[in-house]
């Protein structure tokens, strides 16, 4: 796996050349050049870099298939699509989004009244916004406010309360009604770890008997007008595009008999997101079955076959796909700080003139093997390191024979796990669990990989150099967390291999790719590790510019965002400290400003790396 399968998740967007991930666009920078430049200045711990041009590359994607299904099948409806901001609220990022979609009028949607707010004041008019979620009286309020403040906005009911309290709110007020949209319960339910979403269990949505209701509801006040939209959204990261189907059947069928029941305003079918992203890095284990293409023609085809069927008119198509548009455009690297089983390393072992004949035996196994004799050589490896054992529990062979016997079987199974990888038998399995390297990473699984901790989500690995020379160390990543989740073991079914390196004399710096969906906002900051420093990385032609700096959180301000007092906490480490003895007062103020200096900067530790 020397590629660390990155012609199955990388979607062309990294290249390795010369050792290096490079990005593949533009004056293609190298990842570890930005990373060494972000450092120079003195940062340390994770980096969270961003690549708008990659959310851009997205969106196109998403409306160029739409746009060329759209013509292929001669449909008649339009395509439209918003962002969903629970997949990232960051400012960079939806920032990011808002400026690479403008030519679409790509819009956002928001499922809570502070992403209502962040969507009113971040969407460009004319583009669309909608609303989903469970809304109060207040949240149904900003929406009949927007609507008044020029956007073109639509609310999704769940439930009849909500729609109740639409009608309520466009009696007591002038403000400007928006559109409405009803989210209707499939009893397709979807697939995935996020199943819930869809189904007569779901969560969300409105039954037949409801849509019923609602639409008398709606006639009542007179407002049936202002009912121009169904929507679903069966989950996310959808693996098969077999339940998508059978919910687009099912939408497009109570479209298509709401339309017959005399909403003629209803104009627009929101299939919602869930459209997938490749984590996998084993082809064997592809994370889904569609393409995009397979993905846009399967809905407009299904969605024109239905209305012709019916005699509709074909409706406007809305998408709120998240985890497609930005998993891409973020990438995590985090230095290695410490490998644990160094003390094998080939560089250690002292031969003497005469060596016991074993360990000559072993040092001939070691420099001969290859790929056709490693299963037999490393079974006479493991029988001399036995023997060997017992000579030296019988004093026969001494304390550095036994060091240069160990590191030798050592690398000899080393070497025999890379050679096999695909054996698979129980025998090789063990020794990789055996022999794996613990490589500490200066970051934390919880706040920036939460979903591996939560949801055994993978995301892509990979060094970001050396990829000249072979992995040969089955890895397990610890992050620098106290808690024993924090760790990425070794998983013998989809083994990561590292690259032996000597971090007192080179660095290494791993990459976890697609962070892009989710993964910020749900982190956590357990153990007060906060998020890691960020920048917005734009390429051109001739090079490439660091932009909007986010620095991690320091120390202080992170205790103060917990509701501490920042004078109090420096008062108090201050006292003490001028309180202590026997040292002088120069020490004092020494100790004192390395004291200021270390909790004005992030918690991520700062040895070498
Ligand atoms: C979460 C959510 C989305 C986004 O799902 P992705 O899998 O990120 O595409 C879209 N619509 C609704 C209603 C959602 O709740």
């Amino acid at each position: 796996m020397k590629n660390f399968g990155l012609d199955i998740w990388a979607n062309k967007n990294f290249i390795i050349e010369e050792g290096e991930v490079r990005l593949n666009y533009k004056s293609m920078p190298s990842l570890l050049e930005i990373t060494k430049r972000i450092r120079d200045n003195g940062t340390r711990g994770p980096l969270l870099l961003r690549f708008p041009h990659l959310i851009k590359k997205q969106i196109r994607s998403l409306y160029s298939h739409f746009y060329s299904a759209i013509e292929e099948n001669e449909y008649k409806g339009s395509f439209n699509a918003v962002f969903p901001l629970k997949v990232n609220q960051f400012p960079h990022a939806v920032t990011a989004v808002v400026q690479e979609g403008k030519e679409y009028y790509y819009g956002l949607e928001a499922g809570s009244k502070a992403e209502l707010i962040l969507a009113m004041t971040q969407t460009p008019l004319g583009a669309n916004i909608t609303v989903n979620g469970f809304k109060d009286k207040e949240m149904i309020t900003l929406g009949f406010i927007a609507a008044q403040s020029g956007h073109t906005i639509t609310l999704t009911i769940e439930g009849l309360g909500e729609l109740e309290t639409i009608i309520a709110v466009a009696k007591e007020s002038n403000l400007k009604v928006p559109n409405i949209g009803l989210r209707v319960r499939l009893h397709s339910a979807g697939s995935g770890v996020w199943a819930k979403s869809g189904g007569m269990d779901a969560k969300f949505g409105l039954t037949s008997t409801e849509i019923l209701e609602a639409v008398s509801l709606l006639k009542a006040a007179k407002l049936l007008d202002n009912l121009s939209m169904i929507h679903f959204h069966i989950g996310s990261q959808m693996v098969d595009i077999a339940p998508i189907k059978r919910a687009l059947r099912e939408a497009g069928n109570f479209y298509a008999e709401l339309k017959k029941m005399g909403a003629n305003a209803l104009e627009n079918i929101n299939i919602g997101g869930g459209l997938a992203v490749e984590y996998d890095q084993y082809s064997h284990a592809k994370s889904h079955n569609y393409s995009i293409e397979e993905f846009s023609s399967s809905v407009v085809f299904l969605l024109g076959e239905i209305m012709d069927a019916k005699g509709v008119a074909h409706p406007n198509i809305f998408t709120e796909s998240g985890r497609f548009i930005v998993a891409s455009h973020a990438v995590l690297i985090t230095p290695v700080l410490e490998l644990f089983t160094q003390d094998y390393h080939e560089k250690l072992l002292k031969f003497k003139k005469n060596n016991p004949p074993l360990i000559e035996e072993l040092r001939e196994l070691n420099r001969l093997l290859n790929n056709k004799n490693c299963i037999e050589y490393l079974h006479d490896a493991l029988d001399h390191i036995e023997s060997l054992l017992t000579l030296f529990d019988l004093g026969y062979i001494d304390l550095q024979d036994r060091s240069n016997a160990e590191i030798l079987v050592h690398n000899i199974i080393k070497k025999s796990l890379y050679l096999t990888a695909s054996y698979n038998t129980d025998e090789l399995k063990q020794l990789q669990i055996n022999l794996q390297e613990r490589y500490l990473i200066n970051a934390s699984i919880f706040q920036s990989l939460p979903d591996y901790w939560g949801i055994k989500q993978d995301f892509p690995i990979m060094p970001i150099h050396h990829l000249n020379a072979d992995p040969l160390r089955a890895a397990s990543l610890w992050d620098i967390t106290c808690d024993s989740d924090g760790e990425i073991g070794f998983n013998p079914e989809k083994p990561l291999y590292l690259h032996d390196i000597n971090l007192d004399e080179e660095d290494y710096f791993l990459a976890f790719f697609n962070v892009g969906a989710y993964q910020e906002t749900l982190g956590m900051q357990h153990n007060l590790f906060t998020h890691p420093s960020e920048y917005t990385i734009s390429i051109d032609d001739e090079s490439y510019s660091l932009q909007n700096n986010v620095a991690s959180k320091s120390i202080l301000n992170v205790l103060a965002s917990l509701g501490y007092n920042e004078q109090e906490i420096l008062n108090k480490l201050k006292t003490d400290l001028q309180k202590s003895d026997f040292i002088t007062e120069k020490e004092k103020s020494d100790t004192l400003t390395k004291l200021e200096t270390y909790i004005n900067q992030n918690g991520y530790l700062r040895t070498t790396n």
